[in-house]
């Protein structure tokens, strides 16, 4: 099958590549072995000029490398620049903190005397080769989150990315050559998922990371586990949003509208059920619905479009699914609730999807615990905050969670219970390169960017010194 790009808010196919052969997926395997080889070795120094480099040239591109990825994928374009900046400063971030991060660390001298060594010390060394498999909803980041440390570790990658970015992916692979890395240290293999297993399971390959749905975060989990591979599965999230009586409700609606339709709808961190306090919850429910009907849904080229197209027709056919199984077991639909009317300017075709807000949600309804992928929210009214953490966890998912309050106490609570990767209070989730960042349950394990980020694919040496040293 080629791997195709289709551009979602016309339908139309933009371009398309055969997928790479048997002789060309063993060449480069056998490069990025053998550049792994030399790499390990480079400085740091070196490596963070190169990623510099790699940040100033994705900065003369933002614009181009931004447009690509609206067309591929259908993110508002002011979304992919914003995207492209925030991978720069990731680049960046990890250029000038590596070193500093995988430092040398001493035991205390009494437990390395107790060890019998005159002196020990843990150093962090590179894996070798990290195979990536990557979703398309945030084309540029997933990548960069992923490859800045692992290279910057003195590890190599090899990028299997999502079957519909292929001109974003083979960008990353032209960006970070042009950048000065040397030939094998970060490749593109234009692949489906059929062929990961061969790539995963080859000797050559010491570790994985997915980033994706959890059928394919089993799926590869699983082969590597066959392997005993190192892996890191960042999976979905229905992240749950809280908000409590002492709660800034405007301003919490206003955010929660941000939070719930960023990417379209389409991000793993977005927050997806509302969980309102009974005190709060009408007017926490008319400013959020008021908010979600005046966004502007569109060509998402266009500066002025709040939301475009879902990224597939299978992804909307999905979501009307969940609304419709929602609808049909009692949820009330406060606004949206299908496809918009025609969008005329040859969208015709697109996979758009109208924001909506779902009440009423109970527990027999699958969007009570599956994962609701475009611009679809619901909501909960809850009695008090035993209540509020009972349903924020009755998921099978664990990334990230957010809770509005200004009470110390339910901060203290929810920091506690909330069963979540991240709590971030009085705002919503996003990743920053100095926070690590991952879930629990079925969102996967392991956690990307910050110190816990880079060392997740580097061995941990125990260096031992006898007493004649
Ligand atoms: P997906 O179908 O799992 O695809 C993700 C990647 O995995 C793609 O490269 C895909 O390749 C590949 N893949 C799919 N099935 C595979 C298999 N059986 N074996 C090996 N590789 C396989 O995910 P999606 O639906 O496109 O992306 C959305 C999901 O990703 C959502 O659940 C979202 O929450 C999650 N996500 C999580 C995070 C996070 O950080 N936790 C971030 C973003 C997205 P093909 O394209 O060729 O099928």
């Amino acid at each position: 099958m080629p791997i195709a790009t289709v551009n979602p808010a016309t339908g139309e196919l933009v371009t398309s590549y055969d997928p790479f052969g048997q002789d060309r997926i063993e060449r480069l395997l056998a490069e990025a072995d053998t550049a792994f080889r030399t790499y390990r070795t480079t400085p740091f120094s070196r490596r963070a000029e190169w990623l510099l480099r790699a940040a100033d040239l994705l900065d003369e591109d933002r614009d181009t490398i931004a447009r690509t990825m609206t067309v591929e994928m259908g993110k508002p374009v002011t979304a992919a620049r914003a995207e492209a900046a925030k991978c720069a400063k990731a680049m960046r971030w990890y250029a000038r903190n590596a070193e500093r991060l995988l430092a040398d660390e001493h035991p205390d001298p009494d437990d390395v005397h107790d060890s019998g060594a005159s002196r020990a010390l843990v150093r962090y060394r590179p894996l070798g080769v990290v195979l990536a498999v990557m979703p398309w909803n945030f084309p540029l980041w997933q990548v960069v989150r992923f490859a800045a440390p692992a290279l910057m570790a003195g590890n190599v990658g090899l990028l299997k990315h999502a079957s519909n970015v292929p001109q974003t992916a083979l960008y990353l692979e032209d960006l970070f050559l042009r950048a000065g890395f040397p030939e094998g240290c970060f490749r593109t293999l234009l692949i489906g998922s059929g062929a990961v297993e061969a790539v995963l399971r080859d000797p050559r390959v010491a570790a994985a990371t997915l980033t994706g749905s959890e059928p394919a975060g089993r799926s590869v989990a699983s082969i590597a586990g066959d392997e005993v591979k190192k892996t890191v599965l960042e999976l979905g999230g229905s992240d749950p949003y809280l908000v409590l009586p002492s709660a800034d409700v405007a301003k919490a609606a206003a955010t929660a509208v941000t939070a719930r339709v960023q990417n379209n709808g389409q991000s793993c961190i977005a927050a997806k059920r509302f969980i309102v306090h009974a005190d709060v919850y009408d007017a926490f429910a008319e400013r959020f619905t008021a908010g979600m009907r005046e966004l502007n849904v569109g060509d998402p080229l266009q500066e002025a479009t709040d939301v475009g197209p879902l990224s597939s027709e299978q992804g909307r056919a999905d979501l009307e699914e969940l609304v419709d199984d929602a609808v049909r077991r009692g949820a009330a639909v406060l606004c949206g609730g299908g496809r918009p009317g025609s969008l005329g300017g040859g969208l015709e075709n697109g996979w758009f999807y109208d924001p909506t807000v779902l009440a009423g949600i109970t527990p027999d309804m699958r969007v009570h615990r599956e994962e609701t992928f475009g611009p679809v929210a619901t909501l909960y009214r809850v009695a008090d905050l035993d209540e509020a953490i009972r349903v924020a966890n009755d998921t099978p998912f664990g990334l990230s969670s957010n809770a509005w309050t200004r009470d110390p106490a339910e901060k203290e609570r929810c920091a506690r219970d909330l069963e979540a990767g991240g709590v971030f209070f009085n705002g919503m989730t996003a990743s920053h390169p100095a926070l690590p960042f991952g879930g629990v349950k079925r969102s996967g394990y392991g956690r990307e960017l910050a110190g816990h980020g880079i060392r997740e694919f580097c061995n941990a040496t125990t260096l031992w010194y006898g007493p004649e040293e």
